[in-house]
């Protein structure tokens, strides 16, 4: 739900996400403010909690326009930029084109398309980056269904903040598109833990034997994804 509030001269819109949990939290996000409360939670003194904190948000925003501008400055979506995929640099090649179309070969991700400001290119190569994430997520699970002998219920490729992937009480898998800027590795070691999760529910010991068993030296791959290893697109 969507709320607008007053504080002093300035508007704070923020999204207030009612959920099971008992206190609250407030986040800003690139693509805005969210409040986590409790179910039923009072509106007035959701309202009062973001209108108390006016002066975290101007500085956490402030932190996020800093670093996107930052981040627009290292990958500034122009052609020849290097692009991280799959573990390696691939380099940007941009073309005027009727229709948009994307190509990846040899090191060279080729995107065509009738608008190639760097708005829209951002956009489309998250696109296309996407696609390959789902494609290449799709093959590595067929390639370790069998070898572990669990099938997922439902899978799904999103974009998730703050996780590389996760597995619901359902056996239903989701993970996170931006695996494909990570090594090869750093993704099948995320295809092969939610895939053990359909045995073992837990970080248990028992379970990291089982992950260990498809890939021994999982902890590099982990603690890479753990690293604070940064994905350029938002
Ligand atoms: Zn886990």
């Amino acid at each position: 739900m969507l709320r607008t509030v007053r504080a002093g001269k300035e508007t704070i819109t923020y999204e207030l996400v009612q959920t099971a949990r008992s206190s609250l939290e407030l986040r800003a996000l690139p693509d805005g403010l969210r409040l986590f409360a409790p179910k039923r939670y009072p509106l007035r003194q959701a309202d009062a909690f973001v209108v108390q904190r006016a002066d975290w948000i101007r500085q956490a925003q402030a932190r996020l326009n800093a670093y996107r501008d930052r981040e627009a400055e290292r990958f500034p979506m122009t052609e020849g930029m290097e692009v991280p995929l799959e573990g390696e640099r691939w380099t940007l090649r941009l073309e005027k084109a009727a229709r948009r179309s994307a190509r990846f070969e040899e090191g060279v991700i080729l995107l065509s398309g009738p608008d190639i400001s760097p708005d829209a290119v951002r956009e489309q190569l998250r696109d296309a980056l996407f696609e390959r994430a789902k494609e290449r997520i799709a093959q590595r699970l067929d390639h370790y269904m069998p070898l572990i002998g669990r099938r997922p219920g439902r899978v799904t490729i999103r974009e998730q903040r703050t996780k590389w992937g996760s597995c619901s009480s359902q056996g239903n898998l989701n993970f996170n598109w931006k695996l494909i800027m990570a090594p090869p590795e750093a993704l099948d070691y995320v295809v092969i833990h939610e895939l053990c999760h359909l045995y073992e529910f837990n970080h248990s010991p028992k379970f990291w034997e089982r992950v260990a068993r498809y890939q021994p030296d999982y902890a590099v791959w982990r603690d890479f994804l753990r690293s604070g290893w940064v994905h350029p697109y938002n």
